[in-house]
Parts: C-alpha cells; sequence; structure tokens
C-alpha cells in the first residue's frame, strides 16, 4: 500500500495534484518549481522565517487543554490556538514564507486573488512589512460582502483590484490574477492562499504551514509526555490549516485524522461546499483535483456561512487522504457550526472563527473515549465573523 502522503516530484498525491497551466505560464511556475526547496532549506532563509513567525506572528501558538469542553465530551480536548496568530489565523504562516521566496528571487510586486479578503489581508499585511508593491484581485459580490478586509487591505498600503467577469466570486478573480502573472512574469510573484493551485505550491504551502503540527508534537511532549495525539481536527477549505495541522502525523497510521468540511445547508440542498461528498475529478487552479462542477464540467458556485470555507474544491493532498481514506471527511452544517462556535465562547471564552467552528463541531458528530487525546486546530478567530453570529442568534 502507498503510505506517501506528501506529494511527488511531479507534484502528484496519488493520482490528485500536477501543474496543468496554459504555456504561457510555464516559465513563472517552473522557476518556483526549481527554486522552492533550495532556498526555502537555506540556513538563512530558516533563520529569517523562524525568526519573524516567532517576532511578528507571535509563535509558538499555545496548545491548550480545554478543560470544561472536554468534560462536556468526556475526553481529552486540546486547543492549537492558530486564532492568537497576528491577524487572527494561521494564513499569515503561509504569506510570510511566500514572502521571503518572492524577495529572494528579485521579486519587486507580489499578486494575490480572495475571496473573503482573509488571504488578502494575510499578503498585503507582509507586503507592508517587506516595503512591496500588493495588488488583490477580488471579485465585485465578494467586495460588497466583505467591506471591512478592503478597508484593512487598503489601510496596509494594497491596491484592491474588483473583479467583474463571471460570477464575480473568487474563481474570477483567481482567473484575473493568473491573467497578470502571465502578463507581468518577470518582477511579479503570485502568493497563492491556500495548498491548492499547479505544483509546487500544494506541497510549498504545506510547509510553511507545518510548523503547526510541528509545535503541536513539542507542546503534546511536554504537556502529556507524548508526541501524538490520537485524533487531530481541522476544518478545510482549500486546505491549508489542515495540512499544516497533519503534516507531521500523515506517515503515522495511529494519529488518526479528520477533516471537517463546509456543507451548508446541507449536502443534498444544492447550497453546499462539501466537496469531498459533492466533487468529481477535475482542474481546477493548475491542479487536478476534487471539484464541485455540473455534468459539463463547469464549476458550480459553493455555498457555506464561513466566507473561509466557501471554495470549490479541495487541494489535491487532500483528495489524495479523502480516496486512500487517510483521513475521514465529515460534512458540517452551518447550524452545527454556529451551535459549535456559541458553545466554545459560553464554555472556554474563546470565540472561534466559523470556520473554525466546524471543526469543533466534529465533537457532536463523533465519540471519543475518555482515555483518548483530541487535538482541535483552532485556525481563526471569530472577531470578523461578529456580524454573522449577530445575525444568526439574534444577540
Ligand atoms: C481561510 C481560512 C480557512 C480555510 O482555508 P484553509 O486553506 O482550508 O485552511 C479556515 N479557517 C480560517 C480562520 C481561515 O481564515
Amino acid at each position: 500500500m502507498n503510505t506517501n502522503y506528501n506529494s511527488d516530484e511531479k507534484g502528484y498525491y496519488g493520482s490528485f495534484g500536477g501543474a496543468f497551466i496554459p504555456e504561457m505560464l510555464y516559465p513563472n511556475v517552473e522557476e518556483l518549481r526549481r527554486n522552492y526547496l533550495k532556498i526555502s532549506q537555506e540556513p538563512e532563509f530558516k533563520k529569517e522565517f523562524h525568526s519573524l513567525l516567532k517576532q511578528y506572528v507571535g509563535r509558538p501558538t499555545p496548545l491548550y487543554l480545554a478543560k470544561r469542553l472536554s468534560e462536556k465530551y468526556n475526553t481529552k480536548i486540546y486547543l492549537k490556538r492558530e486564532d492568537l496568530c497576528h491577524t487572527g489565523a494561521h494564513k499569515i504562516n503561509n504569506t510570510i514564507g511566500q514572502i521571503l521566496l518572492a524577495k529572494r528571487l528579485g521579486k519587486q510586486r507580489i499578486i494575490a486573488e480572495t475571496g473573503a479578503g482573509q488571504h488578502g489581508v494575510a499578503t498585503a499585511t507582509v507586503c507592508a512589512l517587506m516595503g512591496l508593491q500588493c495588488i488583490v484581485y477580488m471579485g465585485e459580490v465578494d467586495i460588497e460582502r466583505q467591506a471591512p478586509n478592503i478597508a484593512r487591505m487598503k489601510m496596509l498600503g494594497a491596491e484592491v483590484r474588483p473583479v467583474s467577469s463571471g460570477s464575480r466570486t473568487l474563481k474570477d478573480a483567481t482567473n484575473e490574477a493568473i491573467r497578470d502573472w502571465i502578463s507581468n512574469p518577470e518582477a511579479t510573484f503570485y502568493i497563492i492562499g491556500s495548498v491548492v493551485g499547479p505544483h509546487p505550491y500544494p506541497d510549498m504551502v504545506a510547509r510553511f504551514q507545518s510548523i503547526i503540527s510541528e509545535e503541536m508534537q513539542l507542546q503534546l511532549m511536554e504537556q502529556e509526555n507524548r508526541q501524538n495525539p490520537d485524533y487531530v481536527i481541522a476544518c478545510v477549505g482549500g486546505g491549508s490549516n489542515a495540512a499544516g495541522a497533519f503534516y507531521h502525523f500523515l506517515e503515522n497510521e495511529d494519529v488518526k485524522l479528520i477533516a471537517a468540511e463546509a456543507a451548508g445547508k446541507g449536502i443534498d440542498s444544492g447550497e453546499s461546499a462539501a466537496t469531498s461528498a459533492l466533487g468529481k475529478i477535475g482542474i481546477i487552479h493548475g491542479s487536478k483535483t476534487l471539484l464541485m462542477q455540473t455534468d459539463d464540467g463547469q464549476i458550480t458556485e459553493p455555498y457555506s456561512i464561513s466566507a473561509g470555507l466557501d471554495y470549490p474544491g479541495i487541494g489535491p493532498m487532500h483528495a489524495h487522504l479523502f480516496e486512500s481514506k487517510r483521513a475521514e471527511f465529515l460534512s458540517i452544517t452551518d447550524d452545527q457550526a454556529m451551535q459549535a462556535g456559541i458553545e466554545l465562547a459560553q464554555l472556554e471564552g474563546i470565540i472561534p472563527a466559523i470556520e473554525s467552528a466546524h471543526a469543533l463541531a466534529v465533537l457532536e458528530c463523533k465519540k471519543f473515549r475518555p482515555e483518548d487525546i483530541v487535538i482541535i486546530n483552532l485556525s481563526g478567530r471569530g472577531d470578523k465573523d461578529l456580524n454573522t453570529y449577530i445575525n444568526y442568534f439574534k444577540l
């Protein structure tokens, strides 16, 4: 049996992944492919990366034993507190890594696409930090829905370019970013925000996010005198926080991995983003993976109450983890996630991002033993979701 869950040299996870790109993009992607491992393994790079993670992002993030939550579910639950990262979520781990790569490749211009605006903010943040030009493509519909994040990006000095083609959402913004990259190949670096896109992006992003499980192992050793938990649970949009949380446990099958996807209003409601349940093999964003699409291959518009899980595909690593059954995929509805979100607030005094609340909702769906150690990756904080919480609970 193939127990390798990382990408091979061509960027394949089992039959998923690869680099399906227009010929005009080949030089850019090839430049990155040739250099990403070499540069990111240089001692100077590692030193700068880890120093920024520590001094700027605030790592290591705590591994917090949630006592009241554990009591309620009669098992031992730890929360990995990515919500305490600078800018409020795990996304910054990746953008720091990519901006350091961009600088070493001599790029002066950074582009990104964003749906909910979270990745746009994380990218604008590191561009300000490094003094690089930042252009963020965003669909017009998303711009309307995410006003505070537009303000954040502008305040950080980024230019937000509205995209008016197609459904005016994330996939259209992605197309525009790719078009920009083709037109400006020399000076531009394209920062992708999840473990998606053509090789080497999924592997590169997973490596930058793998700091999450690296810290989990050290912290669990300190607190429990063992390196491995029984379960790791994370939500999956594109899959970057889950990839980071799973990374150092992938080869150890004693550690069970659970991925929580957004079922939206229900798998069969037509308003969902549960890709493993509904997706079929297709190509999105330059990568062969599972994808929600119509019978003739048109990408379907996903829906979730949480903007960050509202993505029509999953990264190729997760498609492979699903197909090989290395990870269990559970679909969590809007209602289940919202209940789990308010429960965490009232049991532990932590208001989670609604994305992260999908991972928390797994506690209601699955029975754990009292002696199990369960780590839930709390990918982000809920401040950005306050309006959604207010409207849902009539607060
Ligand atoms: C963007 C985001 C996600 C989803 O992205 P992944 O790449 O799947 O991690 C999850 N949680 C938070 C808080 C986010 O901002």
